[in-house]
């Protein structure tokens, strides 16, 4: 099907990455640029170490348009440390924590939140069944918080903000927007300087599973600063920047893969090209779906994510049946997450037209067997 690989993978993390990316790390793997030894066996103080790192936090920047006064930091863990990192770093003055509740993962980030400050939920799409994200006529900010936070696209319920959502208090005042863009990050072009901290786990769009991306605007790191005595030195941000995410040996190896990725999207031609990519892909699975007697996708259309999509045929033995065929013809990991059952395409950047079509074309196909 596609070179050397002989599958498409739609799992929604630990994700497929770009096969050109794939073959430069296997033709490096055992002699990094003639250093003798692998990439994962360098000293993360060696200098071929800290070029691939300067030149990860370079590109990224670049991809990013990133402003001056904002920083890059690597960490571990995940995007799930982040949900205690965030609220550890920014907590201030007792205030509390606003969430903007789109799904699964907002749950999630805001039941870690809930153990360190008082949390308020700010406006839920929960009462839908998390088949919408958020609106700007769905709330006001009303009182200070120590941060705002939302999950732009909710992996598993396949819902996205089309907006970024509005953080101004009524006197004018912004509060620190705080973003998860795990499962969106890179797929498109963003305003940075909107938000205070954006954080994604790299699995979905950037690399090897484990690895964080966190993003602070600088005069957060104050509040870093303050709270540094109370919390895990390897959460806090302050102490991530002023060891240039060499707090304890980094996860080194997926650091490199990041940038190898990093600089594939740089040759695509940057994050306007792949999000012209990514709308093509999602509408051609969209338009199968709407258009299908069998399948179903029920999230409001314009809130509808273009990097995961579930669908159904509303039998779960069906379903079931559709995945393993799928898998037989190397279209793999088809199946909804355990939590919601069902099926779900995610289709990162890394998942090429030609998967979509093949899908689509499977879709129909089966389809005409069972219909
Ligand atoms: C996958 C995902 C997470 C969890 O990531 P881990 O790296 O497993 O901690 C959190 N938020 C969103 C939006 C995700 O898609």
């Amino acid at each position: 099907m596609v070179g050397a690989k002989k599958t498409y993978n739609f799992c929604s993390g630990p994700a497929m990455l770009p096969e050109d990316v794939l073959l430069k790390a296997q033709a490096e793997l055992l002699n990094y640029q003639n250093q003798g030894d692998s990439v994962m066996a360098l000293s993360h103080r060696s200098d071929a170490f800290l070029e691939i790192l300067a030149q990860a936090q370079q590109r990224l920047a670049a991809l990013l348009d990133l402003p001056d006064h904002y920083r890059i930091l690597f960490m571990q863990g995940g995007a799930s440390a982040q949900f205690s990192a965030v609220p550890l770093n920014l907590r201030q003055n007792n205030l509390p924590i606003g969430f903007l509740d789109s799904g699964y993962w907002s749950q999630k980030a805001l039941e870690e939140a809930q153990k360190y400050a008082e949390v308020d939920v700010i406006a839920s799409s929960q009462s839908s069944g998390y088949l919408k994200a958020i609106e700007q006529a769905d709330y006001q900010l009303s009182k200070p918080l120590s941060y705002l936070h939302y999950t732009p696209n909710e992996t598993i319920d396949g819902n996205a903000f089309y907006c970024i959502p509005n953080n101004q208090l009524p006197n004018g005042q912004e509060v620190p927007l705080v973003a998860d863009m795990s499962s969106c990050i890179l797929s498109e072009p963003i305003d940075v300087s909107r938000f205070g901290v954006i954080y994604a786990g790299a699995q979905k769009n950037i690399g090897p599973a484990g690895l964080a991306i966190v993003i602070v605007r600088e005069d957060l790191l104050a509040r870093s600063q303050q709270n540094q005595q109370a919390m895990p030195r390897l959460l806090n941000y302050a102490t991530v920047v002023e060891q240039n995410s060499m707090a304890n040996t980094p996860p080194t190896f997926a650091i490199y893969m990041a940038n190898l990725v990093f600089q594939w999207l740089q040759q695509q031609g940057g994050l306007e090209v792949i999000q012209q990519r990514n709308q093509a892909k999602a509408e051609l699975l969209y338009q199968a779906i709407d258009s299908s007697r069998l399948f179903v996708n029920n999230v409001e259309k314009n809130h509808r994510s273009k990097m995961n999509v579930p669908f159904s045929s509303q039998n779960a033995e069906l379903d079931a049946k559709f995945a393993e065929q799928a898998q037989q013809q190397g279209l793999i990991s088809l199946q909804g997450h355990r939590s919601k059952g069902g099926l779900r395409a995610s289709i990162y950047n890394a998942m090429p037209y030609q998967g979509v079509e093949a899908l689509v074309q499977f879709m129909k196909s089966f389809e005409n067997q069972y219909v």
